[in-house]
């Protein structure tokens, strides 16, 4: 694997060790810890400080606005069904070294070949397959076709999107395999796959994007995307 750039937040890292993130978001940050020395390191410095002192003086060392999404993250969900929702663990992933194409965390959800992933269409070539969770955040794999775009878009809540094939680049930057970019409500873009190989990403949203023009609009319910 490329060397990876994007990392996880802080109020994303926070949540999943505290186990107050939705399943969709848990599984995300699971398979970027996976694959990621660097934030794997930063699990274990969280996961060392300890339940008190997280909550007593982490928020105060945090900016305001992870903070506030840390917040909006834990208002916007159910907590029954939360608490409910399995800790999936970060097992280290060497996709060099292993026979799978499919990071640990995420076999159990879609099997250890992604060639044999089931997609559907979406439209403009890109495909998308979407994954059994609870349903406090939407999670799915979706297939760009190289060089093909995903329709412009904002987001209404927060969107995880962690690449697992290719690549792609939007208004805000170029992202590879192992990236994963956290988009919330200020940001607008539209994702573009990298010309020579077919981009594969993980994409979870705990509300419904928010599309630019009419035609994805009418299709939406139908792609509960
Ligand atoms: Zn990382
Ligand atoms: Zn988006």
């Amino acid at each position: 694997m490329t060397e990876i750039r994007h990392h996880l937040t802080d109020a994303l890292m926070i949540g999943y060790c505290a186990g107050t993130l939705p399943e969709g978001f848990n599984l995300v940050v699971a398979t970027h810890i996976s694959l990621c020395d660097e934030c794997r390191a930063r699990m274990h410095e969280f996961e060392s400080v300890g339940g008190e002192i997280l909550a007593d003086e982490l928020p105060q060392a945090m900016s305001d606005q992870s903070l506030s999404d840390t917040l909006d993250m834990i208002e916007a969900g159910d907590i029954a069904e939360q608490a409910a929702s399995a800790y999936i663990r970060p097992e280290t992933t060497n996709l060099a070294q292993s026979s799978s194409n499919v990071p640990l965390p995420l076999q159990d959800y879609i099997g250890s070949d992604l060639d044999k992933v089931k997609w559907r269409k979406v439209g403009g070539g890109v495909k998308q397959a979407i994954l059994k969770t609870s349903k406090t955040a939407s999670v799915r794999l979706l297939h760009i076709p190289a060089g093909a775009a995903v329709p412009d878009h904002g987001h209404r809540g927060t969107e995880l999107t962690l690449v697992l094939q290719g690549a792609f680049s939007d208004e805000t930057d170029r992202f590879g395999a192992g990236d994963i970019e956290v988009a919330n409500e200020d940001l607008n873009h539209q994702p573009v796959a990298e010309a020579g190989v077919d981009c594969i990403c993980l994409a979870a949203t705990d509300a419904p994007l928010r599309f630019n023009s009419w035609i994805p609009r009418i299709a939406q319910p139908f792609l509960r995307i």
